[in-house]
């Protein structure tokens, strides 16, 4: 049984964190490839290093003095060296640091540092090979990941090495610079090396039980989702769900690797499994619930819209002539609503109501600002009728409006959208009446 096993920042934030990765890593010999990200929050104002190392970097740049943010960075790793009693001497690699920093090697390369010196210290404690993640995950030239270099190079350095640390978020670049998945990337770095190695199980151990049926910042205490299928977790990490890193599923989704989420606080947990599909029916009819705010609606009102010949086209042309995406796009016989971005939308809504109006003439256009999205996600939503129903009368009991609705045609999940004022209300709303009540 070969595992690849993923460790988050809160998971090792300091000597006592560590001491638990290394007792969860010898319980199992089939722990081999080990991915450790930089040293998160040890309390909750606390500040992670790849935070700390962007910080410090930006004073670099500026040519301002940046040893005493340096200083601080140092003395997290230097408090965990301690604390682990390694004798291990990170003054050459902070050197190259400061020099890289001065000679403005680039703010990847300097976040990329927190992965990378934590994997040396994580390396030295289990007496496990370090492999420099810039010599076997690799971009292309537009940054883009390079997946078919990257399993060639990091399959057979893999196959030479019984036990390795390789550390997470970031690769090289063709010109050898540094790159980092974007933020949350240590997660990806996991999936790309449990595919190259054809692991049994990738295991992503965090600081909760699971994947949860909602947000725990906005439920108390919510339940543990046993089993969910990749789709349905794509659709919930897409909404805001981030347990996962939501393009951490591609790589291992392709060769049918299952990921289990698991609680490095309490590892005797069995957290959740992320599979390809499953005949396990989901304990409540929705297996769960996340949200975003910072979405903007455009809707176009146009009487006969539905017998104009493309009419949905030349909407859409305009958002994309406006370098727009847009997220859905409900609509009724006279109606159509583009839902987008605030931020994005927000600079260029004048020139976007322009082109519409010389597009399609309609009748009104209404801009809404402020709305969330919520997704109630479910295998089991298509087998079990008035789910739909079910969430609205909460909603209604509530009294909460809802702004948009838009079921995708995979019966997978529902979209709702809500004032931005109305979300955590709305949330619970729907956590109460599948999971508490059950009715
Ligand atoms: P790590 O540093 O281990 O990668 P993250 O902070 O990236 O951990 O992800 C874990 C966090 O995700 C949890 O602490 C929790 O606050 C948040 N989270 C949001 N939605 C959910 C959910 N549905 N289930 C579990 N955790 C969630
Ligand atoms: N350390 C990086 C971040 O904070 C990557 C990760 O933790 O996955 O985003
Ligand atoms: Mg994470």
């Amino acid at each position: 049984m070969i595992k690849v096993v993923k460790f988050g920042g809160s998971s090792l934030a300091n000597t006592e964190q560590f001491q638990k990765v290394g007792d969860i890593i010898k319980k199992d010999d089939g722990r081999r490839y080990i991915v450790p990200s930089a040293p998160g929050k040890r309390f909750a104002d606390d500040i992670k290093v790849t935070d700390m190392l962007y910080d410090c970097y930006n004073t670099a740049v500026k040519g301002k003095d940046f040893s005493k943010k340096l200083d601080t960075i140092k003395k997290r790793y230097y408090e965990i060296i301690e604390g682990l009693g390694l004798s291990l001497s990170l003054e050459k690699e902070f050197k190259t640091m400061e020099a890289c920093f001065i000679g403005k090697a680039g703010r990847d390369y300097a976040a990329s540092r927190g992965e990378y010196l934590n994997g040396i210290i994580l390396a030295h404690y289990l007496e496990y090979e370090f492999i420099d993640a810039a010599e076997v995950i690799f971009f292309d030239e537009k940054g883009n990941f390079d997946a078919e270099k990257t399993d060639q190079i990091l399959s057979e350095r893999l196959l030479i090495s019984e036990r390795a640390v390789i550390p997470g978020f970031y690769g090289s670049m063709p010109n050898d610079t540094i790159k980092t998945f974007s933020r949350g990337g240590s997660d990806v770095t996991g999936s790309i090396v449990a595919k190259a190695i054809k692991a049994d199980l990738y295991e992503n151990w965090t600081d909760v039980s699971g994947f949860l049926v909602a947000d725990p910042r906005i439920i108390e205490d919510p339940e543990v989702i046993n089993t969910i299928t990749y789709k349905e977790l794509r659709e919930l990490s897409y909404m805001g769900a981030t347990v996962l890193h939501e393009d951490a599923i591609f790589p291992v989704r392709k060769q049918g690797i299952p990921i289990n989420i698991r609680n490095t606080n309490a590892p005797d947990e069995m957290g959740t499994m992320i599979v390809e599909s499953t005949s396990k029916r989901s304990e409540y009819t929705i297996t769960g619930i996340a949200g975003k705010k910072g979405f903007a609606t455009v809707s176009i009102e146009k009487d006969m819209m539905n017998s104009e010949l493309g009419f949905g086209r030349k909407v859409l042309e305009v958002f994309e002539k406006n370098k727009i995406s847009f997220e859905h796009m409900p609509s009724g016989i006279d109606t159509m609503s583009i839902v987008v971005h605030q931020s994005e939308f927000e600079n260029i809504e004048q020139e976007v109501l322009a082109g519409l109006h010389r597009n399609v003439q309609p009748d009104v256009i209404e801009i809404e600002s402020g709305i969330a999205l919520i997704a109630v996600v479910g295998r089991g939503m298509k087998s079990t009728r008035g789910t739909a129903g079910r969430i609205f009368s909460a909603l209604a009991h509530a009294r909460i409006n809802v702004k948009m609705i838009d079921q995708g045609s995979s019966e997978l999940n529902i979209i709702i959208g809500v004032k931005e004022e109305d979300f955590e209300r709305a949330i619970r709303a729907i956590y109460d009446i599948f999971v508490i009540t059950k009715i």
